[in-house]
């Protein structure tokens, strides 16, 4: 939290800052609550969604963009994880719901574009956002995956894609206080589907989450650090706000060549 309320954060901001700016670009950050192996907390989607909405708005608003950050759905689809105690599914059809409402608002206040900031592997906007165009053809809808937007091999060395290494460094960035020590993680390990389609990715199916890990995570969280969760926040943070303030002020096909 700042002094000043920051006038691309809705939830700081105030009608007096808010009727004098026309906004672009809303960017609607949506994470997860659920188990993140033993050691991190379940809010961890949100935390580090939140962190990554905040610092790239400000940076792409400090360049002339006008984004508009709002508040940040808290819940995700969790449909792999029915039987974990307070992973807080949210179903697709409900997102879908949430997006019509939201979109209704942006258009009626003149918004040209949506960015769904997305901070959970499972949530899929892909489907949601080809029936959305149907429905608001004024209203270009984007997602950006925070957690894809920058090379991370370099900086990471054990594979993963949930509760591991990278979202491990992060969190140990972002909130340590609310981590226990890596000795209490578990150590992230899962089993594969042994049909070849699966992994060479032209076969998809959700995985059965407590049949393929015991500690709920994916990925080995030991070797994370502090340091390495800075340098791949930055970098992403980097390239959001770039790819803000490419979209923002412009029509699509101003966007095309
Ligand atoms: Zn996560």
């Amino acid at each position: 939290m700042t002094n000043k309320p920051r006038p691309f954060i809705l939830a700081e901001t105030n009608w007096k800052s808010v009727k004098e700016i026309q906004y672009d670009v809303a960017i609607l950050p949506w994470g997860a609550t659920e188990a993140h192996n033993y050691h991190m907390p379940y809010a961890t989607d949100n935390y580090q969604v939140d962190h990554i909405a905040y610092h790239s708005a400000e940076a792409a608003w400090n360049q002339g963009a006008k984004v508009l950050v709002l508040p940040t759905i808290p819940f995700g689809v969790n449909t792999g994880q029915l039987d974990i105690p307070f992973c807080m599914n949210m179903n697709p059809s409900t997102q879908l719901a949430i997006l019509k409402d939201v979109c209704d608002v942006l258009v009626r206040h003149k918004v040209g574009k949506l960015v769904i900031l997305n901070g959970h592997g499972a949530n899929n906007f892909v489907s949601i956002i080809r029936e959305l165009a149907g429905l608001f053809p004024d209203l270009f809808v984007s997602v950006v995956n925070w957690f894809q937007s920058a090379p991370k091999h370099d900086i990471f060395e054990q594979a993963g894609d949930h509760a591991d290494e990278m979202e491990t460094s992060v969190m140990l960035h972002l909130a340590p206080e609310l981590l226990l020590p890596l000795a209490e993680a578990g150590d992230g390990a899962t089993k594969k589907f042994t049909p070849k389609g699966y992994n060479e990715g032209w076969a998809w199916t959700q995985r059965p989450w407590t049949k393929i890990t015991k500690d709920t995570g994916s990925g080995d969280p030991s070797l994370g650090t502090a340091e390495k969760g800075k340098i791949f926040l930055d970098r992403c943070i980097e390239h959001i706000s770039t790819f803000y303030v490419e979209i923002a002020g412009k029509s699509i096909d101003n966007l095309l060549k």
